[in-house]
């Protein structure tokens, strides 16, 4: 059962009464529990093809490249591209169903916190040529923690600051901290959120639609999935963001 009250209130927006019923969400609950089974069954199917193709591509591309044949070479390296974005989707949906039946885990090691940030920036930029990353970091410590998560959360956020700015190529991350926290900022000067959205984008499947000059792709999972592995590792995820001007955003996370 749920509650659901309204709140009726005087003139001074004081509360004088409040109405309530009882909702059956049993129904609703079930058919939740029923989405998050098809999403796990469907992209735990999905993968193994597509790691197959993927596999299968390679190869290709690598026969092609050893005869000389470099405009079929090249063509398979974009389908390979696609696969990874494909593949990226994919796991998009696992993590989805991990987070919702409790299977997300949180690992823990010893690791300079500053190395990881350079390998990050170093993966992304990589990949991505219209847009440069420059470093302001200013914490350098061996931390406690999970690495690949907070990898994972890092690459999200440049990936999203990349993908929303098209017109713009700077990219700033930064970092600083002391010894019971640290904080990663990634800033864009790209197209912004608008204020009354800024609270929805880190839910399940919210994506900002409007007339844009330009569609972005994606499911709308990338932030829901960082700020959930932001709240396994107890820290706090946010965005400041200026519709037109560009976003910021920042996660923090305790160390001990
Ligand atoms: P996706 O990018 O697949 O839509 P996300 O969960 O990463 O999913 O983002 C949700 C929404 O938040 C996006 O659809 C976009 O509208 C908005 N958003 C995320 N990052 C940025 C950014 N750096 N600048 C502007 N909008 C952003």
């Amino acid at each position: 059962w749920m509650v659901r009250a309204i709140a009726l209130k005087d003139d001074n927006g004081h509360i004088i009464k409040w109405y309530g019923s009882n909702i059956d969400i049993t129904d609703q609950k079930e058919l939740e529990k029923q989405k998050d089974n098809f999403l796990g069954v469907a992209s735990h199917e999905l993968k193994t093809p597509v790691t197959s193709i993927k596999a299968y591509v390679q190869v290709m591309e690598m026969m092609f490249r050893r005869a000389g044949d470099t405009k079929n070479a090249e063509l398979l390296a974009k389908m390979d591209h696609q696969i990874n974005r494909l593949s990226n989707l994919i796991a998009d949906l696992l993590e989805v169903t991990k987070i919702s039946t409790g299977r997300l885990q949180v690992a823990s090691s010893v690791f300079s916190f500053n190395q990881m940030v350079e390998e990050v920036i170093e993966e992304v930029q990589r990949t991505s040529v219209n847009h440069e990353i420059q470093r302001n970091l200013h914490f350098d410590k061996e931390i406690t923690g999970d690495k690949e998560r907070i990898c994972q959360v890092i690459i999200n956020l440049l990936t999203n600051a990349i993908k929303y700015s098209p017109d713009a190529s700077r990219i700033i991350i930064s970092t600083e901290g002391n010894d019971s926290e640290v904080k990663i900022c990634v800033q864009d000067f790209g197209i912004g959120i608008r204020k009354d959205q800024q609270e929805r984008i880190f839910e399940q499947f919210y994506r900002v639609n409007g007339n844009r000059e330009y569609t972005f792709p994606g499911l709308g999972l990338g932030l829901y999935i960082s700020s959930e592995i932001v709240k396994h590792l107890n820290g706090r995820i946010w965005v400041d963001s200026v519709e037109g001007k560009g976003s910021t955003f920042c996660f923090s996370l305790p160390l001990n």
